[in-house]
């Protein structure tokens, strides 16, 4: 059966034609599925009844299967689900007191690039999601949300996965969130390890969607260390790439920091961040460790994370510190797929 989140509009109206339909029916389906987030054929009551038969009949809308959802203390849900070939992925609902709600959604199952205190990167790479896959993390809490009345305001690829290893389907995916979902380029952030070749590319796309990149450390040894990727475009390179994607588009870059005690709290990592982040465009988003099974390292205490903010803020560098969201429910990069998989949560619990 055609899973209809696999065509774009085009590909619908091409399907529709060949049932001999006119091309504005892909806009009263596509409306259904998007705005009034309803799947079921047979409820689409504008369409001909012989074409509501032949979509039940040849179509469905998704493919994605929840395999196990939890909820944290802080309002934060957190699900897991199973693609059709069995693989497992994440996508994380937070909600924000100014009554933002945000989804994390994932890019790919697993990820190549192996960054060392990463629990998806510990898992290694399994395979690219298609932009449907993508796309319909966000479609099913859009839909969750509507039933209780909400809106899905932001969405981040920060999931599993890198979304620039993917380039491709990352971006048709950030395009049909845009024009069918509604949500807002401003209100989409794409977040890479730092692969340099796609961030040039991305600052060429005209979006004013938003770009986050994962630095974590401020010299190469340190860096490459923690992220191996910094050994194929170590930060001269990285930092020359951002700096020619703020000059192309303006934007202001989040760059990502995980606060790790000891290791990227100290005030040399600090200082060496003031100097190469001095006089960019940018902001720094630090979050303190989570925790995960194959590394060693713990989070920053508050003395050290507050001396790292306010060393930054003596380059003129402004530094939101993350509280960690859902941390009683697994909810870092990659942690819930990694305890559903060991059985250490019983799968069928919903
Ligand atoms: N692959 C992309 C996006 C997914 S990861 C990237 O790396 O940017 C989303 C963010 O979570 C990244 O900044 C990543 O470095 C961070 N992250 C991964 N594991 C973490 C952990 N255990 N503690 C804190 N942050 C983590
Ligand atoms: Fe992949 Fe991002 Fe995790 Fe690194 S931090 S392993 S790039 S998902």
């Amino acid at each position: 059966m055609q899973n209809l989140l696999e065509l774009d509009r085009d590909g619908l109206i091409q399907v529709l034609a060949k049932w001999g339909q006119p091309s504005f029916r892909a806009r009263q389906i596509l409306t259904w599925v998007f705005q009034r987030h309803v799947t079921d054929f047979s409820e689409m009551t504008d369409l001909p009844l012989s074409l509501r038969e032949r979509l039940m009949a040849e179509m469905r809308v998704g493919s994605l299967s929840l395999a196990h959802q939890r909820r944290s203390r802080d309002g934060t849900s957190k699900r897991v689900y199973r693609l059709d070939d069995g693989q497992l992925i994440e996508t994380v609902l937070m909600h924000y007191r100014d009554g933002r709600r945000s989804a994390c959604i994932s890019t790919q199952a697993g990820c190549a690039l192996g960054c060392i205190f990463c629990a998806t990167g510990q898992m290694g790479f399994a395979r690219h999601l298609s932009a449907a896959e993508i796309v319909e993390q966000a479609l099913l809490l859009a839909q969750d949300l509507a039933r209780r009345g909400e809106r899905l305001s932001n969405v981040v690829l920060m999931g599993m996965g890198e979304p620039f290893h993917n380039y491709d389907e990352s971006l048709k995916a950030v395009r049909r969130l845009m024009d069918d979902l509604g949500v807002g380029a401003r209100h989409i952030t794409i977040s890479t390890v730092g692969l340099v070749p796609q961030i040039r590319r991305f600052a060429d796309e005209g979006l004013q969607v938003r770009l986050a990149v994962s630095l974590h450390a401020a010299t190469d040894e340190d860096r490459s260390d923690l992220l191996p990727v910094n050994r194929r475009w170590p930060l001269r390179e990285l930092m020359a790439a951002c700096r020619h994607y703020v000059r192309k588009t303006g934007r202001r870059i989040t760059f990502e920091w995980a606060l790790i005690r000891g290791e990227t709290d100290t005030m040399e990592q600090a200082h060496a961040l003031g100097r190469l982040l001095q006089g960019l465009l940018c902001h720094v988003n630090a979050i303190p460790l989570n925790p995960t099974a194959d590394y060693a390292g713990s989070p920053s205490g508050s003395e050290e994370v507050e001396r790292f903010v306010s060393i930054l803020a003596d380059y003129g560098i402004r530094t939101t510190v993350r509280v960690r969201r859902g941390i009683d429910i697994d909810a870092g990069c990659g942690q819930l797929r990694a305890a559903v998989q060991s059985n250490e949560v019983n799968s069928d619990a919903l």
